[in-house]
């Protein structure tokens, strides 16, 4: 496989210039708390100068915004993408169901972090037997599409249980 060259623009160098990643573990201060975590940064080949690379930042963004939800017990992105799958949901269809606006689902899964009371019906939605009960009561909200994948989800969760 061929080895990607990763460039951007080096302000010292004055052009762009092939750039390395390295790896900083430490202490970074996330809204108003300081959350360990390992992040990357990246450093101009040519004469080391630190440099901002859109794609590394957006990278770090995430891994702190993932470590600060862990830290604060919200649930992370990671976590709230498995369980709208675990339904079988589109982020918007599962956002509908709970009744959480239609973007904001897929704000929390790309590390927007949610606030204490948003979370506690993200919890809730992993009670099974509470979520389906919801999903019955508002599956008349999704289109014909999201609605199929879930109710057949939701028979073999019937099935299952019975
Ligand atoms: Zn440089």
């Amino acid at each position: 496989m061929e080895k990607q060259m990763l460039r951007s623009y080096c302000f010292e160098c004055d052009k762009d210039v092939e750039y390395v990643v390295t790896k900083i573990s430490g202490t970074f201060r996330v809204k108003d708390k300081n959350i360990k975590a390992t992040i990357y940064e990246a450093h101009c080949a040519t004469c080391g100068a630190r440099m901002i690379v859109d794609e590394v930042e957006r990278k770090n963004g995430h891994i702190l915004f993932e470590a600060y939800k862990k830290e604060n017990g919200l649930m992370t992105a990671e976590q709230i993408k498995a369980l709208r799958e675990k339904y079988r949901l589109s982020a918007v269809a599962f956002a509908k169901i709970l009744g959480l606006g239609a973007k904001n689902v897929t704000r929390y899964e790309n590390g927007a972090i949610q606030s204490d009371s948003i979370d506690r019906y993200l919890k809730m939605a992993e009670n099974e037997e509470a979520f389906w009960a919801c999903y019955k009561e508002h599956r008349k909200e999704l289109t014909s599409t999201e609605r199929a994948k879930s109710d057949k989800a939701y028979d073999e969760y019937e099935q299952a249980a019975t």
